[in-house]
């Protein structure tokens, strides 16, 4: 039976951590800010917010919520990140995505300062993330990979590391952030021959591939740690991963569970990161 991986003690030692950070910026008079950034009204982007808002709340993170009309014209929502970009009580920008047709982030990563990007959207980020830069701000969901294993204390030098994806929110950047962990990465996808054996060879195999159950136990080699990104409704109707669990479960030696493993850490990422914006726009040194 694998150990499993929970979000929530992760995102509990986060919380401890964090904690201090804000107490330390407070002192100096510096309330970190996250703006959250929606246009219409998708279920998805409301579930992540309310979760997001809870959670900053909860570290006294205050959050200023910019809601735009589904028909607001890109010009609007150009200058809705613009001003927040130059607003000194804002220190970290976060926009939901995917924009609703015609609407295009591809001009917002130009007009956020990089150092607000929170959600690691900005070519400036994406490129210290390639370049293995420590400043870089990488897009929460691969970070909280990365924090889980850290938190579990899987050491990742030298090892056999899958990840099935290459998005250019999940598998590329989270490939990158392993590789710096010196791990031996491959990277697969649709494309890829022999999906399969490439799982099986893996000692930490991570799903990213938007396929509901798609990661069975015969591509899961045995005792291999199995990190699952994906959020999927499954024919039941409830929500599931990449992974089949219940067949993975037996064969792997720790996984994470969904809900209630990357997924729930993502979050506390995001706080994370707005601590540490804060600090950078305000010259304050604090260790996070
Ligand atoms: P995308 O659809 O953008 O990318 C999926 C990737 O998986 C692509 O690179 C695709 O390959 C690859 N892929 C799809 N099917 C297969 C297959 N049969 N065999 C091999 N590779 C395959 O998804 P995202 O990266 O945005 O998200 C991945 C998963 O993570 C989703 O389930 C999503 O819901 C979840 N997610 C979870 C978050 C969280 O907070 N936990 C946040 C963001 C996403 P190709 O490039 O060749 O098309």
């Amino acid at each position: 039976m694998a150990k499993k991986l929970l979000g929530k003690d992760v995102a509990q030692h986060m919380q401890e951590t964090l904690e201090e950070k804000i107490a330390a910026l407070e002192a100096r008079g510096v309330t970190p800010t996250l703006a959250l950034v929606r246009v219409g009204a998708r279920g998805d982007d409301m579930a992540y917010e309310r979760s997001a808002i809870k959670r900053m709340d909860a570290l006294g993170i205050r959050v200023r919520q910019v809601i735009l009309d589904a028909d607001a014209s890109q010009q609007a929502l150009e200058t809705a990140v613009a001003a927040l970009s130059d607003d000194p009580d804002v220190h970290g920008v976060m926009i939901f995505q995917p924009l609703p047709a015609p609407l295009s982030a591809e001009p917002l990563k130009a007009i956020l300062d990089p150092r607000k990007d929170v959600d690691g959207m900005s070519p400036v980020n994406m490129a210290k993330v390639f370049s293995g830069d420590p400043s870089a701000m990488a897009p929460c969901t691969p970070q909280a990979v990365i924090e889980i294993l850290d938190d579990y204390g899987i050491d990742l030098i030298g090892k056999r590391v899958t990840v099935v994806g290459r998005s250019m929110v999940v598998g590329r950047p989270l490939a990158m952030l392993l590789l710096e962990r010196h791990a031996t990465v491959t990277i697969c996808h649709t494309k890829t021959d022999a999906l399969m054996a490439r799982c099986r060879e893996a000692e930490v195999l991570v799903a990213a591939c938007g396929r509901a159950n798609m990661i069975g136990a015969d591509m899961v080699g045995d005792g291999a740690i199995v990190i699952d990104v994906g959020i999927n409704v499954g024919a039941d109707g409830k929500l599931c991963g990449d992974v089949d669990f219940a067949a993975v479960e037996p064969v792997a030696s720790a996984i994470t569970p969904v809900p209630g493993g990357v997924g729930s850490v993502t979050t506390s990422v995001l706080a994370k990161h707005v601590v540490e914006a804060a600090a950078v726009l305000n010259g304050v040194t604090i260790d996070t």
